[in-house]
């Protein structure tokens, strides 16, 4: 599965925000022969619609798709200059398929800040910097190889202009996701800064409500997306029943705790979206990527499905909802049969026609 690095500072609530990631993990109850690892967390992608389903088709069940975030702990400044557990991290960074940020924002006097102040700004540099140091280094050492390559014809010489242009970026001090250059032909590289980004900006209670300073720290980080929370809530929310948890986040304003935007807001980074299915038995989400077609699709439930993908029985959610029944969707000319060039579209409520 793709999963989403957890990065940021000492003291700014990493933990205890995976802490909380991890309570709400899913995996014991609905995934039981996955493997779970300690610093992985497993969380449900929260989607209303499921219930929905399971209401028109009477399932058994509903299970939601899920989205993986790994706690990647211990960067430091100097983390590109291989101190302490710097090469380390670096490594763990390069297998997460998107970079979520944590940013301190909470004031708390307590916690002691590794700089000395609460600055959110300066945190994300300092973080940033590392990661930009760490790939004009991966880029400074594949330079000559590149450069020989495409004087001998041995090497696509886009190898060579691409990582260029990359350096170029890098030398003004800015991420490689804020551009729009074409990385594909130096993919070998792993670039740490080229991954999607969010922040998950840690503020506290009051600030939650405070719109003003919200869209100031938002606009730090544009065009790359913020989630805003308050970690210690969270954690205190995980232990409360459903409706208590609801009640306490409507008292701050919320409509949902931080922990499901987190999970919406990440699983859409990692270029992901779900498709559904649903029958007495269960209604369910499967998750593909974005652009992914009928015949793909397909191919997640089981790869004979995929194989021998005949056609996709397809009504979006919304007409679902609205028919009241699939009958009722049929009579009303909602259900479409799509082909194998069918790009899948997010809620999509689907059954395939496949041979065997
Ligand atoms: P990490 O080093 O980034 O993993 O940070 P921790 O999760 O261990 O948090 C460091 C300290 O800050 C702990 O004492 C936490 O209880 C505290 N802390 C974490 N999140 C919050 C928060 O949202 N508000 C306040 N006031 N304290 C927090």
């Amino acid at each position: 599965a793709l999963t989403l690095g957890i990065v940021g500072l000492p003291n700014v609530g990493k933990s205890t925000l995976f802490n909380a990631l991890t309570k709400n993990s899913v995996l014991a109850a609905n995934y039981p022969f996955a493997t779970i690892e300690p610093n992985v967390g497993v969380v449900e992608l929260p989607d209303p619609r499921l219930e929905r389903l399971a209401e028109i088709f009477g399932s058994e069940r509903i299970l939601p798709a899920t989205v993986s975030f790994v706690d990647i702990a211990g960067i430091v400044k100097g983390a590109s200059e291989g101190e302490g557990l710097g090469n380390q991290f670096l490594a763990n960074i390069r297998e997460a398929d998107a970079i979520c940020q944590v940013v301190r924002g909470f004031a708390d006097p307590d916690v002691v800040h590794v700089d000395g102040t609460v600055s959110p700004a300066s945190d994300m540099e300092t973080i940033n910097t590392e990661l930009i140091l760490a790939d004009l280094q991966t880029i400074e050492k594949a330079l000559p190889r590149y450069e020989k390559g495409a004087k001998h014809k041995t090497l696509d010489p886009a190898m060579h202009s691409t990582a260029l242009e990359a350096k170029a970026v890098l030398d003004e001090g800015k991420l490689l996701s804020s551009t729009k250059l074409d990385l594909e032909p130096i993919r070998e590289l792993g670039l740490l800064s080229a991954k999607p980004f969010i922040y998950v900006f840690n503020v506290d209670e009051e600030v939650l409500g405070d719109s003003a300073k919200l869209e100031e720290l938002a606009a730090l980080v544009a065009p790359a997306k913020a989630v805003f929370l308050d970690a210690k809530t969270e954690s205190e929310l995980i232990d409360l029943p459903k409706d208590e948890a609801m009640e306490l986040l409507a008292s701050l304003g919320q409509e949902e705790s931080g922990l499901d935007q987190l999970a919406r807001i990440g699983f859409d980074t990692l270029g992901l979206q779900t498709y559904l299915t649903a029958g007495p038995k269960e209604s369910r989400a499967w998750t593909i990527r974005k652009g992914d077609k009928a015949p793909q699709a397909a191919g997640v439930i089981h790869t004979d499905f995929e194989r021998g993908f005949i056609k996709a029985e397809t009504v979006s959610f919304a007409d679902l909802d609205a028919a009241g029944s699939m009958a009722e969707a049929k009579a009303a000319g909602r259900v479409r049969m799509e082909g194998k060039d069918y790009v899948m579209q997010d809620g999509d409520v689907v059954e395939f026609r496949f041979n065997v």
